[in-house]
């Protein structure tokens, strides 16, 4: 299962934001896109580059797989997915991006970060609908229970997760029960519910030249 194991913090500073990938780190002041806020690369910031349109097309694309820590094989699938279904395409795309098994861990508060949850998930601390699911790809369904196996709830990194999140129960289309380390995911969420600052659009454009 390929994953893109190079520096995280060069991905906000290339995409010009933050994309929150490191969990804690990113809301302290060790954030390496607070420090220095251009691309990385030898030569520093170069503020004169002329940004082309396919530039712009390109990194909202970049950005939206780096959030969702998808390689580019599998986001074009997924557009591909997207594109077929009844709707507007950049809406399906993020439909099936929410639905990820990594990312509705994540979003339960299971982890810090989706490239934890991806962790979480591929080591077998997850059943969905009481069996054992180690595929971070999973497309979790509407009405479908997610819970921490029980063996694994004294984990660490669940436990500190769960412990750092007030509000388990911010998505209205999860349900998360702490104590028991248990959530469902209701409904596939509508894309004004996904509070993400990308332009798919944009991606659309990317993906139709
Ligand atoms: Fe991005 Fe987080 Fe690194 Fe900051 S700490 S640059 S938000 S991954």
């Amino acid at each position: 299962m390929a994953r893109y194991t190079a520096p995280k913090c060069k991905l906000c500073r290339r995409e010009g934001t933050k994309l929150f990938l490191k969990g804690y780190r990113c809301n302290t002041s060790k954030c390496a896109f607070e420090r220095r806020k251009y691309s990385p690369g030898q030569h520093g910031p170069n503020f004169r580059k002329k940004v082309t349109d396919y530039a712009i097309h390109l990194r909202e694309k970049q950005k939206a797989r780096r959030i969702y820590g998808v390689l580019e094989k599998q986001f074009r699938k997924y557009f591909k997915a997207a594109d077929k279904k009844v709707g507007v395409t950049g809406e399906n795309l993020l439909e099936i991006l929410e639905r990820r098994l990594d990312n509705v861990v994540y979003r339960m508060g299971f982890a810090v970060s989706r490239a934890s949850a991806r962790q979480i998930v591929c080591h077998g601390h997850i059943k969905v609908n009481d069996k054992k699911v180690d595929i971070p790809s999973y497309l979790v369904k509407p009405n479908t229970t997610i819970e921490i196996k029980e063996s694994s709830r004294s984990n660490i990194q669940i436990q500190e997760a769960l412990e750092s999140i007030t509000d388990v129960n911010r998505f209205g289309w999860l349900s998360v029960d702490k104590a028991q380390f248990k959530g469902e995911f209701l409904y596939i969420p509508k894309r004004d519910e996904v509070a993400l600052e990308i332009n798919d659009n944009l991606i659309v454009e990317f993906y139709s030249k």
